[in-house]
């Protein structure tokens, strides 16, 4: 198998060969379909799996690079537990944008919200934040996720562990009706499963 059977596109597939990677891991080829093809999912994957790619890809091929993003939304929300996580699949981001036009942010708590409130202005297509963070955002109209397209709950068994659960209900309350979601945990737990059955329309489930 190769990235370029999977469906994306050149300017992608050039960052993917930029960074070394000669064949998408198990969950890249099970899930990057999944995703192009605007299904709902549920995956059940590690850290080390690759797993961020298995998302990061398919949201940059779908998201329409012409279109500009409007003041103060997002297009693409990547829910995560931890700073450094955020902090890490932004980087991600741009590299796989790296030959794409895409703005980016990671947003996250324990810093001054002004600069982070500043980046928001123009709006950003693809926002990583963890929850408490971002519903401080959005309760003080920095911020409107009413129009996104893709919602993402990364490593969310993490989420729930550390308490998340109230706040991940308050975004949920927030979103479009129509969108598509992508949910990632380690474990599928009984508690992940209810989160996903609230959040999630007829998702395909995969495991690795
Ligand atoms: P993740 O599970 O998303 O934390 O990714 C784990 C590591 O695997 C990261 O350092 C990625 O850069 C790397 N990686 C992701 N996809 C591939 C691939 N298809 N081939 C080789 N390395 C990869």
């Amino acid at each position: 198998m190769s990235f370029s059977k999977l469906g994306l596109s050149d300017p992608i597939l050039k960052a993917v060969a930029e960074q070394g990677y000669q064949t998408p891991t198990a969950i890249q080829e099970k899930a990057i379909p999944v995703v192009l093809a605007g299904k709902d999912l549920i995956a059940a994957a590690q850290t080390g799996t690759g797993k961020t790619a298995s998302f990061v890809l398919p949201i940059l091929e779908k998201l329409d690079s012409t279109q500009k993003v409007r003041a103060k939304r997002v297009r693409a929300l990547i829910l995560v537990p931890t700073r450094e996580l955020a902090i890490q699949v932004e980087d991600n981001i741009r590299l796989y944008s790296k030959h794409l036009n895409f703005s980016s942010m990671a947003m996250y708590g324990g810093t001054d919200l002004a600069p982070q409130k500043q980046k928001l202005i123009e709006g950003i297509d693809i926002l990583v934040a963890t929850p408490g963070r971002l519903i401080d955002m959005v309760y003080q109209r920095a911020v409107y996720i009413n129009e996104l397209e893709c919602f993402v709950l990364d490593e969310a068994d993490r989420m729930l562990d550390m308490g998340f659960i109230g706040d991940i209900n308050k975004i949920i309350e927030r979103l479009p009706e129509v969108r598509q979601n992508l949910l990632f945990s380690a474990t599928l737990s009984a508690d992940v499963r209810h989160l996903a059955k609230s959040t999630l329309h007829h998702a395909v489930e995969i495991s690795v």
